[in-house]
């Protein structure tokens, strides 16, 4: 473990009192474990603490990457169900993603007090993105659930990347489980989209995530790196087809490590669990891509996040941020998740 002894504190004091979310990488992993099962956690060095001089150890940051604390609401698809007869339950469905709810939650949201240090993006549905730009505090960005894969034109439902920054988007959240799992897209379809997106200057929330049945199988770590591979554009077979596609710039994405089976379930992945693939997607990062991108690059866990669990999840220190489902829906709990950044800053 790297650690800033005491006698250094003075020089980060100031750093600390207007904490950023940045800090320093000291990544130092086994090569030969980037490509076994076996726990990341342990090979991993790269904790650094700093500690305030003015009350010994006022102040400890645990974070390995030296990006700024990262949270999304992904407010996905929510319909009315209308088969539900109970009049609170069909109140309670109706809630979701209609232009009154969605008011709502944007008044909640602008009145909520947010820890400055964090960047936060929600994401509704298309076709409300233009009434939460015009009503949504500057504070928070907005991004969209899914983009077309190249420049507009004769693509019939699509909605493209132009059109996105039109209307003010400055994110799009792409390889979501349910766009893989459900809609069917594979790898190959969201590189392009992202290398895309990224060149019209669009930031790409990039989620990869296992299977329950892959993570049973030991395949977790197999199934993370190839889908990051397609977003890097470095695999064999995709660089053929989408060299010229390549992400050229690790500046403007946030890897969203989300487990499937702890999307929408209510059952989180442990802090140890999400630290151990953060770890090993920034030492992927390193190795595939270069040491200064791994320590940039924001790898923020989704997957259940809610405000009872994220300061846990928050405090481990490849844990830059969530991607946050149901609950963000909530906009009291949804700003508890994002203010979760104080864990990282742990009074003593
Ligand atoms: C998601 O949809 O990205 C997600 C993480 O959902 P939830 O928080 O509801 O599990």
């Amino acid at each position: 473990m790297a650690v800033v002894s005491t006698s250094l504190a003075g020089a980060v004091t100031s750093q600390l009192n207007q904490f950023s979310g940045l800090r320093k990488s000291f990544l130092k992993l086994d090569a030969s474990s980037a490509n076994s099962n076996q726990s990341f956690f342990l090979n991993v060095d790269s904790h650094i603490r700093l500690a305030s001089s003015g009350k010994a150890c006022r102040s400890v940051v645990a974070m390995a990457g030296s990006g700024k604390f990262f949270v999304g609401g992904n407010w996905k698809c929510h319909l009315v169900s209308c088969f539900l007869i109970s009049p609170c339950i069909l109140k309670q469905y109706t809630q979701n993603g209609t232009k009154e709810s969605i008011s709502k939650l944007v008044s909640d949201l602008n009145i909520a007090t947010l820890e400055s240090d964090v960047d936060v993006v929600v994401s509704p549905p298309f076709v409300y993105i233009d009434q939460v730009k015009n009503s949504l505090t500057d504070r928070i960005d907005v991004a969209a659930q899914n983009c077309w894969i190249g420049k507009g034109g004769a693509f019939t439902g699509e909605i493209s990347v132009e059109q996105l920054k039109d209307i003010g988007c400055k994110w799009v959240v792409l390889g979501h489980s349910e766009r893989r799992h459900v809609i069917g897209e594979d790898d190959q379809f969201i590189g392009k989209k992202a290398a895309y997106a990224l060149s019209q200057g669009v930031g790409v929330i990039a989620c990869i995530g296992e299977l329950l049945e892959e993570r049973e199988a030991g395949k977790t770590f197999d199934v993370c790196f190839q889908q990051l591979k397609a977003y890097a554009g470095n695999d064999y077979q995709l660089s053929i087809l989408w060299c010229a596609d390549a992400v050229s710039s690790w500046d403007n994405i946030v890897i969203a490590y989300e487990p499937v089976w702890a999307i929408g379930t209510g059952k989180v992945a442990s802090p140890e669990q999400a630290q151990e693939v953060h770890a090993a997607v920034r030492d992927w990062l390193s190795k595939n891509v270069s040491a200064d991108v791994a320590s940039k690059t924001r790898i923020i866990y989704g997957g259940s996040v809610n405000g009872a669990n994220s300061a846990e999840l928050a405090k481990k220190e490849d844990i830059d941020g969530f991607l946050v489902g149901g609950a963000s829906l909530k906009g009291p709990e949804f700003a508890t998740i994002i203010n979760s950044v104080t864990a990282k800053k742990v009074a003593a």
